[in-house]
Order: C-alpha cells, then structure tokens, then sequence
C-alpha cells in the first residue's frame, strides 16, 4: 500500500452466493466492526437482487455498494442484462468488470470488458478491473504478457479523469477459490508491473495514484503480508468476504 498516492480499498464479492434476507444482519455485524471511520474504503459486491437492500443498509456509511457485473449496452434489448445506469439508480457506487468467471463462463473478452468499462464509468460508476494469468500461462512463463495485454486491450482509449475512477484487480486464475494464494511476491511483481503499464499507457502519475488490488484466496490469516507490499492497495476478496468478522479482519490488515 502506499496512502500517500492513492487509495486502499478493500471490496467483497459474494458472486452468486447469499440471498436478500441475508443483506441487513450481514450489513449490521459490518457496520458494527468498522464503525464511523474504517482504516480503508470498504465495497460489498453483491447479487444484482441484493443491491437496494445493501444500499439501504450502508447508506450515510463508510461502506459502498458494488455490482459484480454490467451490461455494455445504456439500455433496450439485452435480455437478462442490467444497465450502468440500473446500478446507479439502485445504490451501486462500484461495478467489478471482467470477473475470470464472467470470461470463462459467458466469453468476455478484452474488448468486451473495455467497452463495459467505458459505459460504467459513463454513468458514474466506479469500476473494478479483473486481469489475470490462467495456471497454464504461468507455467510458460507468458503471466506477464497475458496481463499486460488485458490491461491495454481493456483501458484503451480511456482518459485520465475515467482512469481517476478505475481500479485493477490482479486476480490469477489459479488463486480465484482455490486456497492457492499468490505469494506475497509473485502478488507484487505482478501489481508492480501493472504500475508500470499504467505508467506506459498514462504517464507517471496517473499510474501513481490508481490503486491495484490482488485478488485470490486473500484470508484474514495472509492479508496483512500481501496488504504490506507497496504496490497492492487492497484486496478483491470472495470467500472471506461472505462472512462479516472474516472480511473485517481483513479491513483491519489494511490498518498497518
Ligand atoms: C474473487 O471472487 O474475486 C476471489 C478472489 O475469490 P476468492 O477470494 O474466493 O479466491
């Protein structure tokens, strides 16, 4: 992390996962544990359906309510998509962009995900990023070149008051729900090399201030050692994040 420069955040992502009964107890033990002023920005991602709900609860809060998905298009016939400004209008401040899972199971692809990145923010929100290596492109040694070619493919043409509104996600393939962790290392030099396509594709400071989180089996027990890294402003955090006291003592890593 590095305060100085950007934000630390840490986001939640319940994928598909709780229901909207769930929403207000889960809110409370949150917003209990992180009271008025939370070491770092704190986003819950959750299910479209659960979005009003989450948004009444944290609403005046230090807490954001995020989507996991969005459609490309501003509007009409998509069926069984929700637009940018859907999202907004229920409460959402944040959308995750480009999910491993949205491209393995639906075939986002680069493209896609940079024209779903440009309608988001188009509508004011705030966009999360998803960029990682499949276990087999590590293997070849290619992690390096697959992430930078999502990162250019995905933030092309982008200026810098939307690059203001983006985060990167580092989210390895192999580490999604698997309790394989990246290293605090291999977290790093992959975050830091993100830096420095940012830096490549905006210039120096832009790159500077864009948090980028590492996402991928982060548990209270190895968040504080990823989190103390320079260039990992937080955590994309799935399962950990599905229960309160976890996903605090996340937050609470980030304290240090
Ligand atoms: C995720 O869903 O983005 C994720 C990182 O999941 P998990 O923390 O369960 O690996």
């Amino acid at each position: 992390m590095n305060r100085r420069y950007r934000k630390t955040i840490i986001a939640g992502n319940w994928k598909m996962n709780r229901d909207v009964s769930d929403v207000r107890p889960y809110g409370e033990a949150l917003l209990a544990l992180a009271g008025k002023k939370p070491p770092c920005e704190i986003v819950v991602c959750t299910p479209f359906l659960m979005i009003p709900a989450a948004a009444e609860v944290f609403r005046g809060s230090p807490v954001a309510v995020g989507a996991q998905d969005v459609s490309e298009a501003d509007n009409g016939a998509r069926t069984g998509e929700v637009s940018a400004s859907q999202l907004a209008a229920a409460g959402a401040k944040y959308v995750i962009i480009g999910h491993s899972e949205r491209r393995e199971y639906h075939g986002e692809d680069d493209a896609l995900v940079g024209r779903k990145l440009k309608t988001a923010l188009r509508h004011g929100l705030r966009a999360i990023v998803c960029v990682g290596e499949r276990a087999a492109q590590r293997e070849k040694g290619a992690e390096f070149d697959v992430v930078r070619r999502q990162l250019r493919e995905a933030l092309y043409g982008l200026d810098l008051p939307q690059l203001k509104n983006t985060v990167i996600a580092y989210e390895p393939v192999w580490a999604i729900g698997t309790g394989n962790t990246a290293s605090p290392l291999q977290a790093e030099e992959m975050c830091r090399d993100i830096r420095l396509t940012l830096r490549d594709m905006f210039g120096a400071a832009a790159a500077r201030g864009t948090s980028v989180l590492y996402g991928g089996s982060m548990k209270p027990s190895n968040a504080a050692e990823l989190l103390a890294r320079p260039d990992i402003d937080g955590g994309l955090i799935g399962g950990a994040s599905l229960n309160a006291k976890d996903f605090y003592e996340i937050v609470r890593a980030a304290e240090q």
